[in-house]
């Protein structure tokens, strides 16, 4: 049987009975790649790893990932899978979800049936929970870095062709579009997490989405209606609805500061931290592709289209965890944001958490908050030494 202890001089938990909480020291016994036991202070018998400074969190959880490594996840080949998935480790990410920006439908179902094939084939690391599709069902009037020319309506027809490799775990669409709610309650009913998101829809339209079954609102206040005091949008509704989780790129270039302390503050327990990064992601400045057209990466600062238009970021799950903390938000609450919530809310209750019976997926952050070893499944996929 294969058994690890790890005792570490901090350690996040999230115990079944009661809220997150950091144990210092804290150690945790594995068993087979799942938690056994999690136990505040010193075990007995000599630990097979010890962490001497920093802290033992779960495994990072990342729901929007458009590429990194120089790799676009929709059109990567199988190296190209390689490498992402035992790559992303070194960031601390231990599970996520390859996501695929707009493109049309029949090129998106295609997408999906490649990637389905590839996955059996792929090495240890990252485990891929399924497909994050952002679009093709948003709005014109808030593409972003989109390709307005594959922008549709979901039908029923199309929402089908994209389920049929039961590989999507995430939709992005703007409930505005016609035929959107019964999209919605489609998507909900075949366990798809739908997220609001490349939306211009009024408040009330985002609380429909939500009644409908969306508990997610994607990257707020990027590409949304915003918090207008007379006409509230999307994001009015994200901070306030408890049933919406607001995703956040937390590189502190996509929303100020002070605004993303507003999402804490508001929204505090509810929120995701993702990356949106792009193929860029890992690399040195130069001209990558977001959804198959060219971005630039600059010296400074997240990807843009050549039109000056954000597309995807640079940043990493664990920079983002460092970032929450530099702006107030507390080191067990950021993680939280990086981990169990996202899992949750895809129904993975056995991910993102140190907790007996969750997977071993787990990532040591030192004192600067970034990944130095991780484990997946009780397997080491990262060795950054120290
Ligand atoms: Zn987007």
């Amino acid at each position: 049987m294969a058994s690890l202890l790890i005792t570490a001089n901090s350690l996040i938990t999230s115990p079944a009975d009661g809220p997150t909480r950091v144990l210092s020291p804290g150690y945790v016994r594995v068993e087979d790649g799942v938690i056994a036991e999690v136990g505040e202070g010193r075990p007995a018998g000599p630990p097979d790893v010890d962490l001497p400074t920093g802290v033992l969190a779960p495994g990072l959880v990342d729901l929007q990932v458009n590429g990194f490594f120089g790799y676009d996840m929709v059109d990567a080949d199988e190296a190209g899978w390689h490498t992402v998935v035992s790559r992303l480790p070194e960031t601390g990410v231990t599970s996520f979800l390859p996501t695929f920006i707009t493109a049309p439908v029949r090129t998106q179902a295609e997408a999906l049936r490649r990637a389905r094939d590839l996955l059996p084939g792929l090495p240890a690391g990252t485990r891929v929970l399924g497909v994050h599709l952002e679009g093709p069902f948003l709005s014109e009037k808030r593409k972003g870095a989109h390709n307005a020319a594959h922008l549709t309506d979901p039908t029923p027809e199309a929402v089908a062709a994209l389920l049929e490799t039961g590989l999507v775990k995430l939709v992005t669409l703007a409930p505005e579009r016609n035929g959107a709610l019964d999209a919605v309650r489609t998507l909900t009913e075949a366990g798809v997490l739908v997220s609001v998101g490349h939306s211009d829809a009024s408040a009330e339209r985002v609380a429909a989405a939500a009644d409908a079954g969306a508990r997610m609102v994607t990257h707020i206040f990027n590409a949304q209606s915003g918090v207008h005091h007379r006409e509230p949008g999307v994001a009015a509704q994200a901070l306030v609805d408890p049933r919406l989780s607001p995703g956040l790129i937390l590189d502190l270039h996509h929303v100020a500061p002070l605004v993303a302390e507003l999402v804490f503050r508001a929204a505090g327990g509810r929120v995701v931290l993702v990356t949106d990064a792009a193929s860029s992601a890992g690399m040195p400045p130069g001209t990558y592709e977001l959804g198959g057209e060219p971005i630039t990466m600059p010296e400074q600062g997240p990807p843009l289209r050549a039109d000056g238009t954000l597309a995807g970021s640079g940043l990493r799950l664990d920079e983002a965890i460092g970032n929450a903390v530099r702006i107030g938000v507390g080191l067990a609450d950021a993680v939280d944001a990086a981990t169990r919530v996202p899992a949750d809310l895809i129904g993975r209750p056995d991910l993102g958490r140190i907790a007996p019976g969750a997977a071993a997926d787990l990532v040591w952050l030192g004192p600067d908050h970034r990944a130095r070893t991780t484990w997946v499944g009780g397997q080491n996929v990262f060795e950054g030494g120290s």
